[in-house]
């Protein structure tokens, strides 16, 4: 008989180091990195090529999450999103927790369309990002100041700077900002950051503070693609509105931060035991804060602050006890 895929997954993180990375995937998430002080990126779930998350714990452990897809495509991703017509070949999000360290490079994703003349196969990237931890005065840039034209970024870009064009605030613990393709944006030097994203890595970096690597050369930038790309009437971009979804009471509160035709982020703060899914779709849990429990859950340990779990759509309504308040990133397809 083969192996059901109806319970909980659990998947390896696969790390990246960049020069803007540091220690707190570990020190603060409890991931285990290396020795190193560049760790910036946990890719926590993610099908995309070559980069394969693998379930870690129960009868489908060593598994990819591509094999998943093609082989538990209907109970991975419910009836209702998997067949005639809407079998997806890959899994479409892309999770990662970032350690913003230092700032990250001004750079800006195209759209689905644009992706294809411009990057061809990947997709465009629609991301959004919940701030987790924030040093005093972190910063994020996102969307382009009132009034600054496409002459006025190139001016800024050719004269070395771009801060001036940019729109900034600095984020408190929990605000969400959402970044459609075609956003201009920067994550500013620390923040902890959980990111949801299209499985697509299409990137144009159009300017990276003028900084060199080790071996003192400046990272490559796509200042053409970067203009092209960049949608000039959207303007200033500030931290989401959370939206109260049902009754809210001590015990359980339920907040729409994205709803978006990729996504849909919601964040469930609660102390008592209460149950995700069972809307025949698969879910995306991250534990933004305490720690919890899940039902059908093979692995040994609960799931702490920075894990991530899958629960696929056959798995039905998910029973989720927690340890104290705790808040859950619920993340689906619209
Ligand atoms: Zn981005």
């Amino acid at each position: 008989m083969p192996v059901a895929c109806d319970h909980i997954l659990r998947f390896q993180p696969i790390f990246r180091r960049y020069l803007w990375g540091g220690r707190r995937l570990g020190t603060v998430l409890g991931k285990p990195i290396g020795p190193e002080d560049d760790y910036a990126e946990s890719w926590e779930l993610v099908d995309h090529g070559a980069d394969q998350s693998v379930v870690r714990f129960g009868p489908l452990a060593g598994t990819t999450l591509g094999e998943l897809v093609r082989q538990h495509g209907a109970q991975l991703f419910g009836n209702s999103l998997f067949g005639a017509g809407a079998s997806p070949s890959s899994f479409p999000l892309l999770m990662k927790l970032l350690d913003c360290n230092r700032t990250l490079s001004v750079q800006v994703h195209p759209n689905d369309e644009q992706a294809a003349k411009l990057t061809p196969p990947d997709l465009g990237k629609t991301e959004s990002w919940v701030v987790l931890a924030a040093a005093p005065g972190s910063k994020i840039y996102a969307g382009l100041k009132p009034g600054v034209t496409r002459d006025d970024l190139a001016a800024a870009l050719a004269a070395g700077h771009c801060e001036t064009t940019l729109h900034e605030f600095e984020p408190r613990v929990g605000d969400c900002v959402f970044i459609p393709a075609g956003t201009i944006h920067a994550l500013g030097a620390g923040l902890l950051i959980a990111e949801i994203q299209q499985a697509s890595d299409t990137t144009f970096r159009l300017f990276d503070w003028n900084r060199v690597d080790a071996e003192g050369k400046p990272r490559p930038l796509h200042i053409e693609q970067s203009l092209a790309t960049i949608d000039y009437a959207r303007g200033p971009v500030g931290a989401q509105t959370p939206q109260p979804i049902g009754e809210a009471n001590s015990a359980l509160r339920r907040e729409r931060l994205v709803e978006c035709d990729k996504f849909v982020l919601d964040r469930v703060t609660f102390a008592a035991p209460t149950s995700i899914g069972g809307d025949g779709r698969f879910h995306v849990l991250c534990v933004a804060e305490g720690s919890a429990r899940a039902a059908n859950d093979p692995a040994d340990q609960p799931l702490a602050r920075g894990d991530v779990a899958l629960a696929p759509a056959a798995a039905g309504a998910v029973e989720i006890v927690p340890y104290g308040k705790t808040v859950l990133l619920d993340i689906s397809l619209p």
